[in-house]
């Protein structure tokens, strides 16, 4: 039985004051989410305020974000062992708008998924279509690409000790969720495609669901058998819904 993760990605948003309500308004909460997982995603900067605030707590945080590099003249990056350095576990890797909006490519979220792990990371690697992209029926030759790009860098062993989400674009921030049924049954291609090369590896990966996902519908999204939690965006900056999307799984 794989256990839920419900991962908060807080994208571009946050002050010192906000994070600070936000990280007690979960922490506050967080034994009632049963077995949940919880984990929060911050900005880069606010990281160490994070690891400070969440000492001593279950929730788990990562990154949005990873530089493929490890060291050196890289203006801008954050390399994952200065990740490690604030207790990250996880690093969110080929999220859509790292894809569209600054033109990541599968072989560079490859790399970048190959940094995590290099670094002790957990990566968590996005995939999904774009609304185009549902409407040409081609949803599941875009998430195979997506993962094969991985498969063929760090091999089908690596994708055992990630966490991978499913996270249809067209869903994402704009209040359309896919249905559960539409969600399971990508999930599912994603788990058979693994079956095929590993099936400890697909029996083993959790894979989540994101795209407008709430309080009012995780339940019925998480109850389907190949969604293994959810990655949250905008519900995750309001501590009561994020803590009933945690409850839905627990
Ligand atoms: C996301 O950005 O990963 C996401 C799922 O966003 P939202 O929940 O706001 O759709």
């Amino acid at each position: 039985m794989r256990q839920i993760l419900v991962a908060g990605n807080w994208k571009l948003n946050g002050s010192l004051d906000s994070i600070k309500t936000l990280v007690s308004g979960i922490t506050a909460g967080e034994g009632d989410a049963g077995n949940t997982r919880i984990a929060v995603c911050p900005p880069f900067v606010y990281i160490p305020l994070v690891a400070e605030l969440l000492a001593g707590s279950k929730v788990a945080w990562g990154s949005q974000d990873i530089s493929d590099q490890d060291t050196g003249a890289f203006t801008g990056e954050v390399a994952g062992a200065m990740l490690g350095e604030f207790g990250c576990t996880y690093a969110i890797v080929g999220h859509s708008e790292r894809r569209s909006l600054y033109a990541e490519d599968d072989d560079f979220t490859a790399r970048k998924f190959a940094a995590a792990r290099r670094t002790g990371l957990t990566p968590i690697l996005c995939v999904g279509e774009s609304l185009g992209e549902r409407e040409q029926g081609v949803t599941e030759q875009v998430v195979a690409r997506q993962l094969d790009a991985v498969i063929a860098l760090e091999g089908i062993g690596a994708i055992g000790e990630c966490v991978l989400a499913y996270e249809p674009v067209w869903a994402i921030g704009t209040g359309k969720t896919a249905s559960p049924q539409q969600a399971q049954d990508v999930h599912a291609f994603i788990r058979g495609k693994l079956a095929g090369l590993d099936q400890a590896v697909a029996d083993k990966v959790q894979i989540l669901y994101g795209g407008s996902v709430k309080g009012a519908n995780a339940a019925e999204l998480f109850a389907m058998p190949d969604i293994d939690g959810g990655l949250i965006g905008g519900a995750s900056l309001d501590a009561g819904e994020f803590l009933a999307i945690c409850k839905a799984g627990g």
